[in-house]
């Protein structure tokens, strides 16, 4: 469902993305993990497109994602991203959060809207904070929430950034119990993390990303015996 060939980016001298290629099956859970500056980000930003490539393909669901004639909105609708930071609307209840890009952008009708919203946060263990207002939240709900409000398009895929990182390590678990519900409903993910168990646990399979190039893939097992020094090395010290 997602197909990334040979992928360059660069941010005017700095090559971020030097040849980057992966694939995710449908229903399969990608994890990408490597040091902070190997691109990891800017990978799954380019799959949604929220940054162009300079060389290569991205197809995702069907959407050549690298084309300049792409439909930008049917590759969101199909394609969910949320980020370590919440971006829910302040001034926007939750369930208005929610029902916002469903009613404008699918034009779905306001009451089944409200009735999806409903659904989702149900998903996320949210359904009693409808009407409350994000900063009534704390750090691990607003995420959820964020989640939810991805949800409510009915994405194919959705991407995960970092989205514990942010949170306090009590406040982690519950969100990272939300995606691992995900992964078992059959969504295809690919989720950037830190969380070095809760990859091995959930993983299909597991990229490393190093001074921008994918520098060792494989299954979970890599996490336990990796085969290059530089992956060994980002695993015994963690950074
Ligand atoms: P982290 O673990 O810290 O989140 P990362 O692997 O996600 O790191 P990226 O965010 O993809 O790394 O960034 C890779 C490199 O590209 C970094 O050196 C970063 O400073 C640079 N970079 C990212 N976005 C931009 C931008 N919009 N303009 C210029 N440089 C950028
Ligand atoms: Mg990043």
């Amino acid at each position: 469902v997602v197909s990334l060939r040979e992928v360059h980016k660069s941010f005017g001298p700095l090559k971020v993305l030097d040849g980057v290629t992966f694939d995710v099956a449908r229903g399969e859970v990608l994890t990408i993990i490597g040091r902070s500056g190997s691109g990891k980000s800017t990978a799954l930003r380019c799959i949604d497109r929220f940054e162009t490539i300079d060389a290569g393909q991205i197809e995702v669901c069907g959407h050549k994602v690298h084309d300049p004639g792409l439909d930008l909105r049917a590759l969101r609708q199909d394609v969910g991203i949320v980020f370590q930071s919440y971006n829910l609307f302040p001034h926007l209840t939750i369930e208005e959060n929610i029902v916002l890009a469903p009613s404008s952008v699918k034009r779905i009708p306001k009451a089944q809207a409200r009735k999806e919203a409903r659904a989702v946060l149900a998903q996320v263990g949210l359904e009693d904070k409808l009407h409350h207002y994000p900063e009534q939240l704390s750090g691990g709900q607003q995420q959820r929430a964020a989640i939810a409000r991805s949800l409510a398009m009915r994405p194919k895929v959705m991407l995960f950034d970092e989205v514990t990182s942010a949170l306090d390590p009590e406040l982690t678990g519950e969100v990272l119990k939300v995606i691992e519900a995900l992964a078992q409903d059959g969504m295809t993910m690919v989720m950037v993390t830190h969380e070095m168990g809760f990859a091995r646990s959930i993983a299909d399979r597991v990229v490393f990303m190093h001074r921008g190039k994918v520098h060792e893939s494989g299954t979970a097992t890599i996490l336990t015996a990796p085969t290059t020094p530089e992956l060994a090395q980002f695993i015994g010290t963690g950074l």
